[in-house]
């Protein structure tokens, strides 16, 4: 089972204007084939469908606990895409036509179907897809798999990077590019056990280091590329005999992190009145809302 914390896994900044189509990029990384939806659901399958848990319960902690990280990182992207909506259009009364911002940009989605907030789909409007999912209950070739999903999420990510100067956008791609590389070395390592094969060798692909990228070099310094977080309060602490020994930075040593980074704030997202969202005139269920609150207390 699962608990939730209302935080951000970082700090997001805030953006200073609306940037509607970079916003439609950057979907491509939480519902594209290569996004976070698709690490999130190839781990948690895997994890759920593992076979030989007890025999097998290092790979099987690691596998786990990533995909908890990773439902972070859909929460990431999404509070990205949605904080680089904010303000897109301005209320008005519906015959001035306070949406028609909408009609021009990349995704209508964003204005007809979500009220201005991340969608479960791609850059190109697809809905993310279960069919996105690997989980063949080889562990070496579900390995080898979620190795591959890492390399080819991160080459997603730098290439929106290029897309996109977007402060926001940066932020969590410097930060996720991090984590990534942090995933991909993971499940190196774990092949490495299994096999003798040095797969470590291969990183990074595309060979370009994150710490090119200054919004990662950030993180690099503060050593979040070495740190595996486990995200339970007793659980998946076997992660620790894959998670060993020294960086492949060669900057010091891997370490698991008992609990999750300190994060950020979730951003509060101001009403749409002219998306009905939460109401056309949102005083009225704030009201009820404030009552409730008094009530209660
Ligand atoms: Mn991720
Ligand atoms: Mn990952």
């Amino acid at each position: 089972m699962f608990l939730r914390i209302d935080r951000l896994q970082i700090e997001l900044p805030k953006p200073s204007q609306p940037d509607p189509n970079a916003a439609a990029a950057v979907q491509e990384l939480l519902g594209g084939r290569f996004g976070e939806m698709s690490t999130l659901m190839n781990y948690t399958y895997q994890s759920f469908n593992f076979r030989g848990r007890d025999k097998l319960r290092p790979y099987y902690d690691l596998i786990a606990n990533i995909a908890t990280e990773e439902l972070g990182h859909i929460e990431l992207v999404a509070a990205t895409v949605n904080l680089m909506l904010t303000g897109a259009t301005k209320a008005a009364p519906p015959d001035a036509a306070p949406l028609g911002v909408g009609a021009n940009a990349r995704n209508t989605h964003h204005f007809i179907v979500t009220a201005q907030t991340a969608l479960v789909g791609n850059s190109m409007g697809q809905a993310w897809s279960g069919d996105y999912v690997f989980n063949s209950g080889n562990l070496v070739l579900d390995l080898l798999h979620n190795f591959f999903l890492e390399c080819g999420a991160r080459l997603h990510k730098i290439r929106v990077y290029e897309m996109t100067s977007n402060p926001v956008a940066r932020e969590m791609i410097g930060y996720l590019l991090v984590r990534g590389g942090v995933h991909a070395t993971a499940y190196a390592k774990a092949l490495e056990t299994l096999t003798g094969v040095e797969m470590t060798k291969l990183l990074p692909i595309p060979k370009i280091e994150n710490a090119k990228f200054p919004e990662a070099r950030k993180y690099e310094e503060r050593g979040v590329h070495r740190n595996l977080y486990r995200f339970s309060l007793e659980d998946y602490k076997e992660i620790s005999k894959i998670w060993r020994g020294p960086s492949p930075t060669g900057d010091g040593d891997l370490q698991v992190v008992d609990g999750p980074p300190p994060g950020g704030v979730v951003p509060t997202l101001p009403p749409v009145p002219e998306e009905f969202a939460p109401e056309f005139d949102p005083g009225t269920i704030f009201e009820i809302a404030r009552k409730l609150q008094q009530a209660a207390s």
